[in-house]
């Protein structure tokens, strides 16, 4: 719960109450008033707000501590959220481009539906302005983000011609959208492989990691690393203790380096690694690796 109430320190229920408000006047809009501009954004509205719940749901058990099931830790249970959204994205882009294939046609649009737009992205801008308190990540993954405001820029215009001019200025409003919704869909996507494909972090880091050894003595041969989710990142490292330093004493000085290390975020195992013919005198194993 404790978790749960971290996550949650921002305000989410005005921006739910705010978000559903705006979701109900661009769904009821569209239905009154004919708008399939409004239509689509409506459902992505709907999709926003389903995703925040699913995020929320994983970001509260990717925080869990390590167990024996998850020895590494839950953190990537967080991308479980990003694939639920993908897959809620997918299945109102379908039921848009059904819609829009139906209306072809033509149709009319009336006036109700741009005021409809406006009141719609009103609520929407409020929740926005709500949601910035919320973690970060959760604000991106359930879109609320100025990002969103886009929308209502095509959405208003359209709906208004629309119903001034003729439906076909609203068919394509409601085809930029839904275009822009495959757009996003795919950019979803690429940031899901990128996370779960055991990328590099930046240069920064491997300089940190070796940094933190090489102050204690210890030399870095091999490093590799790779990202856990956007802050966390793991690996291991072979070192090398400098001349003069006994085995026992590096041991404790490989152990300050994870220690450290993990408190920053990365957990990297260290072994240590005596090449050097001078320091195998005495000591009857190698190498030894630590936990
Ligand atoms: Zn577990």
């Amino acid at each position: 719960m404790n978790r749960l109430r971290y996550i949650l320190r921002g305000r989410l229920l005005l921006v739910t109450v705010f978000a559903l408000l705006g979701a109900l006047s661009k769904i009821l809009g569209s239905l009154l008033y004919g708008s399939r501009a409004l239509f689509v954004d409506a459902l992505t509205s709907i999709a926003n707000l389903a995703s925040l719940f699913v995020v929320l749901y994983y970001l509260s058990e990717s925080m869990k501590p390590p167990d024996t099931d998850h020895p590494f830790g839950h953190m990537r249970l967080r991308y479980g959220g990003i694939a639920a959204i993908l897959s809620i994205y997918m299945f109102i882009a379908g039921f848009s481009a059904a819609t829009l294939c139906y209306s072809s046609h033509g149709y009319r649009v009336e006036e109700g539906s741009a005021y409809a737009a406006i009141t719609g992205a009103a609520f929407y801008a409020v929740a926005i302005a709500f949601s910035r308190n919320l973690d970060e990540s959760i604000r991106v993954y359930a879109g609320f983000t100025a990002g969103e405001l886009i929308e209502a820029g095509v959405v208003i215009p359209s709906t208004w011609l629309g119903y001034t001019k003729g439906y076909v200025f609203d068919l394509v409003g409601a085809i930029i959208i839904l275009l822009y919704l495959f757009y996003e869909a795919i950019e979803t996507h690429q940031h899901l492989v990128r996370a779960i494909a055991d990328t590099s972090p930046p240069q920064r880091v491997y300089e940190e990691v070796a940094r933190e050894a090489e102050l204690r003595g210890l030399i870095p041969t091999i490093i590799r690393l790779r990202m856990i989710d956007e802050q966390h990142c793991s690996g291991d490292m072979i070192v090398e203790p400098r001349k003069g330093l006994t085995p026992d004493i590096a041991d404790i000085l490989a152990d300050e380096v994870m220690d450290e290390l993990h408190k920053r975020g990365c957990d990297v195992v260290i072994h240590v690694e005596y090449s050097r013919p001078w320091l195998q005198k005495g000591a009857n194993n190698k190498s030894s690796t630590k936990k």
